[in-house]
């Protein structure tokens, strides 16, 4: 089987860079690209990238990349692959999905078919069978992908199963939650270390307080769930026995954080409060049900993040208008805050009565969004001095 590997992570568009230095954080050097990042390494880079990744989608192993216009050269390329090396006999291996951009295959289901014929007729050759009779498809399951991008194909192994914003700490969501990897991106994004104060005023199922904790307490993000890979006979279960109990020894206990998560629906502080529990950083948050536009705090040099209602989601449009008019004069006396706001409102900044210091522009599913980022002037606490 492979000790080495070709890989990618896969990451919302936007998200690409913060991957990229999650991955280099890891060890790994990586090349960023539009929607993934690169990166060669071993069975513990897939272990390690799939456990302490926080901003990716998921990890994909690189089988092989080809020139291919037409069903033949298509069907050679994917034969000539070693799946050997990957799939065991006994094995599920759907084409679970496939791609086709600028390109003169296009029949997406046609592009399945053939490659999974391929794939077939190359493992009956290797282990023997005859080729009249199916395989036998009962093992554990590795989903394989082909994207054809300007007439070249590119064929990858998923190690990842469910995607990784799947962290296995929601509870419940409520109605319009932001993806746990968006939250723990912008977080990463943003200026806000564990040192500071940090307030969501529209925390919903609290994803960002959760992440942030998350992030303070080095708590790796999949430690809570299982991969794809896992199940797959030639991985060695050592191994990732070792970089679980790694990942459970990073998880810095001694520390005291400041994080505040409101919403003005009694029923996602409920719900915040459950997940915060499964995520094992309940005593880390304080929530509460609290109007954004009574938030007040002497506190200085913190940090806002919020992803208020927007869209015709969860209000109407003079709703939102007059809430994010409210918003922009609730925080206007926090001058030494910084805020993050997320919202597809392309009206967002008139209605907040403020530019933003930088916009950068984000997809919440297919949904363009804009993280706009309000920078606090950094104040020094005053010490009173003797006499004053
Ligand atoms: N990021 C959250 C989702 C936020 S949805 C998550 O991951 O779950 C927007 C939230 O804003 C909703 O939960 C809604 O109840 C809350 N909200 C709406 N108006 C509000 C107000 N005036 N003050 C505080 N919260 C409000």
């Amino acid at each position: 089987m492979k000790t080495n590997f070709k890989l990618v992570a896969t990451a919302a568009a936007g998200l690409e860079a913060v991957v990229g230095r999650e991955i280099r954080d890891l060890g790994y050097d990586c090349q960023v690209e539009n929607g993934r990042v690169r990166f060669d390494g071993d069975l513990s880079a897939i272990i390690k990238s799939n456990l302490w990744l926080r901003a990716a989608d998921r990890i994909k192993i690189i089988v092989g990349q080809f020139p291919a216009s037409t069903f033949e050269e298509l069907f050679q390329g994917v034969y000539r692959l070693d799946w050997e090396h990957y799939l065991p006999l006994g094995c599920k291996f759907p084409i679970s999905k496939a791609k086709c951009v600028k390109s003169k295959l296009h029949n997406e289901p046609s592009v399945q078919a053939i490659s999974k014929k391929a794939v077939v007729k190359k493992l009956q050759k290797h282990f023997h069978r005859p080729e009249g009779v199916p395989l036998q498809e009962t093992g554990a399951e590795f989903k394989i992908e082909v994207s054809i991008l300007k007439d070249v194909a590119t064929v990858f192994i998923d190690t990842t199963g469910s995607s990784l914003f799947k962290r296995g700490y929601r509870v419940e969501k409520g109605g319009a939650p932001i993806k746990e990897n968006m939250a723990a991106a912008i977080l990463l994004l943003s200026n806000w270390y564990p040192d500071k104060p940090l307030i969501d005023p529209t925390c919903g199922s609290g994803t960002f307080c959760i992440e942030a904790a998350m992030i303070a307490r080095k708590i790796a993000p999949g430690l809570k769930r299982s991969f794809a890979f896992e199940e797959w006979n030639w991985v060695d279960k050592t191994l990732v026995q070792q970089a679980r109990q790694e990942a459970q020894a990073t998880i810095v206990q001694d520390l005291v954080l400041d994080i505040s998560g409101y919403d003005i629906d009694g029923r996602m502080i409920d719900i915040a409060k459950k997940n915060a529990v499964a995520a094992g950083v309940d005593s880390d948050i304080h929530f509460k049900q609290m109007r954004l536009q009574d938030l007040k705090t002497d506190k200085i040099n913190g940090v806002i993040l919020s992803n208020p209602p927007y869209g015709e989601r969860l209000l109407n449009d003079d709703a939102i208008a007059k809430l994010y008019q409210e918003m922009g004069e609730t925080f206007s006396p926090l001058v030494t805050w910084s805020k993050f706001i997320l919202t597809s409102d392309e009206q967002f900044e008139t209605r907040y009565g403020r530019l933003a210091d930088k916009k950068r522009k984000l997809y919440n599913g297919t949904l363009k969004v804009d993280l706009y980022q309000f920078f606090g002037k950094r104040v020094k606490r005053m010490i009173p001095e003797e006499g004053d």
